[in-house]
């Protein structure tokens, strides 16, 4: 085991003040005991056997480094569970953390007594186990996979498989059938169970929806909620209808309610939230440029990054800043402040002066404790500063917060608003992406462009708001109804593009021509009843094409022609001829 000696101890308030943020680690660790076979949750696998192996250290050496450890193999698979969006066992381990934080003191404090060592043991015990039987494979292992996490491999025909939803109301309702049917239309399987039946014996579901009864959500109700929350670790708990108090909401979240919404939150609401939890997320490990000329710090920050999952890559030298951020694009920068050349802020201010750099998060690495000296520094660029040397989970946590949210203004920028769905340029460099990656290893792909017909006929007869709808409708029906895998862009105003990976073109069509139809009987509300709207679509394959750009051209020209030959269609672009 590797020793975390030769970092600065951490103290008390370092740690109470570091928040536990969740990053995406990928654990490389051999597991021989295997409980979880798929390929994407080995990582997972990695870090229960990880933290198992770390608290029996601590237990049989009892010293502070090993207690370290075990933190962060903690915090590793906090990140791990928040990455696959599995709340409830999220919630575990968290709690698991604080009272490890709780415990952390130093050097002296170590190992604790033997009480306290026994009550984390069975806090471990229990984690440990309550997420090998959660996530152990199932009679219904569709849903399971899909449950995990998705993997930018599948290959089963996942597109095939509803995501299940449990809603939970009361027969009579008014809103069950309504949204029964909605949520069936966008690709869900769902069972109405009653507030007092017994939950089914079926896997998890991926969201338990709650309609609170007349009498809004009593004990008992909360008492349901916290049944199925221990039952059911790695679904999504949804309260509908929640009245807006302070006291009530508090309750529902202490069940265990993940969702709340409030009674005047139309279905609309509802929908997005639902696929969203749909939409795979960045998979690609945190990039940490490391600027700093002394090579034992940097080997001491690699080590405390790399145990998070976090890829860095260290220059010795500032004259390098340029060609390495331009070549390794790191999502944030840990920048000594003194070093030969130039000092830490001088660099910063020249990044600055780049309009591609001028948010990239930069954090000051120095031993400098003049507090003049570090407010100066944070005015000329920077975005915060730690003194070295610098604990591990305190750097960590801070690497992570700021990646966190740098990433998610950069998913801003590559979104539309109106869809949610990835925009025109941003679909267009994944595609090509993508298409490069499939000359080294080729995979069938298919590429569709989708145009709703005669839309302007829609906008001119009920206006733009109910246009803006459709929109939105055939938007989330794609994302319902495809995998997370797939690309699924906004090309243009009413336009699509769809790029489904692993799949032949007769398969391609068959799944579209699924969703065509559906769309074509959806209704669309307008202020006097509801109308239906269609859409048309071309695809192109590849090897056919071998280029984006190709496969979107061969894509549009058939859906050219789909449009010629009476809309409401899709047709297929094939080499030598125009699309059949
Ligand atoms: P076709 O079947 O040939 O596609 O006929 P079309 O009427 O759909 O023709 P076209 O694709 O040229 O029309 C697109 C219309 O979509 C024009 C524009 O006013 C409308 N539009 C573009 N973006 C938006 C939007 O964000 N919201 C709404 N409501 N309308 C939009
Ligand atoms: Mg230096
Ligand atoms: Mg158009
Ligand atoms: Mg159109």
């Amino acid at each position: 085991m590797r020793k975390a000696s030769n970092f600065q101890l951490p103290r008390i308030n370092d740690i109470a003040l570091s928040p536990v943020i969740p990053h995406n680690a990928a654990s490389s660790k051999k597991n021989k005991t295997m409980v979880l076979q798929s390929p994407e949750l080995r990582p997972l696998d990695a870090c229960l056997r990880s933290l198992r192996v770390r608290w029996q250290d601590y237990r049989t050496l009892g010293s502070f480094d090993h207690f370290v450890e075990f933190t962060l193999a903690l915090d590793n698979l906090t990140e791990h569970l928040n990455r696959l969006k599995l709340p409830g066992l999220l919630r575990q381990c968290e709690s698991l953390e604080n009272a490890t934080l709780a415990l952390f003191g130093d050097a002296s404090s170590h190992p604790v007594g033997e009480r306290e060592a026994v009550a984390l043991e069975r806090q471990v015990d229990t984690l440990l186990h309550t997420i090998e039987s959660a996530l152990a494979p199932t009679a219904d292992p569709g849903e399971n996979h899909r449950r995990r996490g998705a993997a930018a491999s599948q290959t089963d025909a996942e597109w095939a498989k509803p995501r299940s939803i449990w809603l939970i109301a009361e027969e009579q309702h008014p809103w069950v059938p309504g949204l029964a049917e909605q949520l069936g239309f966008f690709g869900f399987r769902v069972s109405r169970i009653g507030w007092r039946d017994p939950a089914p014996a079926a896997a998890s579901p991926l969201v338990a929806l709650y309609i609170p009864p007349a009498g809004g959500y009593a004990a008992e109700e909360l008492r349901a909620i916290q049944r199925l929350r221990s039952d059911h670790p790695t679904s999504q708990l949804f309260c509908l209808a929640v009245p807006k108090s302070l006291e009530i909401t508090v309750a529902l979240l202490r069940a265990g309610a993940d969702v709340t919404l409030q009674a005047e939150q139309e279905t609309v609401t509802v929908l997005g939230r639902l696929l969203d939890l749909l939409q795979s997320r960045e998979q690609e490990p945190y990039r940490v440029l490391v600027v700093e000329d002394s090579s034992t710090a940097i080997a001491m920050i690699q080590r405390s990054l790399s145990q998070h999952g976090i890829d860095s890559h260290p220059i010795g030298n500032p004259q390098l800043l340029l060609s390495a951020v331009e070549q390794y694009r790191p999502d944030l920068v840990l920048m000594d402040m003194y070093m030969p050349h130039c000092t830490g802020v001088e660099a910063t201010r020249v990044l600055r002066q780049l309009t591609d750099y001028q948010s990239l998060p930069v954090v000051y690495l120095s031993s400098e404790t003049d507090m003049g000296m570090q407010v100066e520094a944070l005015r000329l660029g920077g975005d915060q500063f730690l003194t070295k040397p610098c604990n591990p989970v305190l750097l960590a946590a801070v690497v992570k917060t700021k990646i966190e949210r740098y990433r998610e203004m950069q998913r801003h920028s590559q979104h539309d608003s109106l869809t949610g769905l990835l925009n025109h340029s941003a679909a267009k460099s994944r595609l090509n992406l993508l298409v490069q990656s499939l000359q080294a290893a080729p995979e069938p792909l298919c590429v569709a462009m989708l145009d709703i017909d005669h839309f302007k006929s829609v906008n001119d007869t009920y206006g733009h708001p109910v246009g803006d709808q459709v929109i939105r409708s055939l938007a989330w029906l794609l994302k319902g109804r495809l995998r997370a895998s797939d690309i699924i862009g906004r090309y243009g105003g009413e336009e699509f593009i769809v790029v489904l990976r692993n799949a032949k073109p007769a398969e391609a069509e068959s799944v579209l021509d699924g969703i065509r139809a559906d769309f074509a009987t959806l209704p669309h509300a307008h202020a006097g009843g509801t109308l239906r709207a269609t859409f048309s679509a071309g695809l192109a394959s590849f090897p056919d094409w071998t280029s984006g750009n190709d496969l979107t051209q061969a894509a549009d020209a058939a859906l050219l022609e789909a449009k010629r030959q009476g809309r409401n269609r899709i047709r297929l672009a094939r080499q030598g001829n125009s699309a059949q």
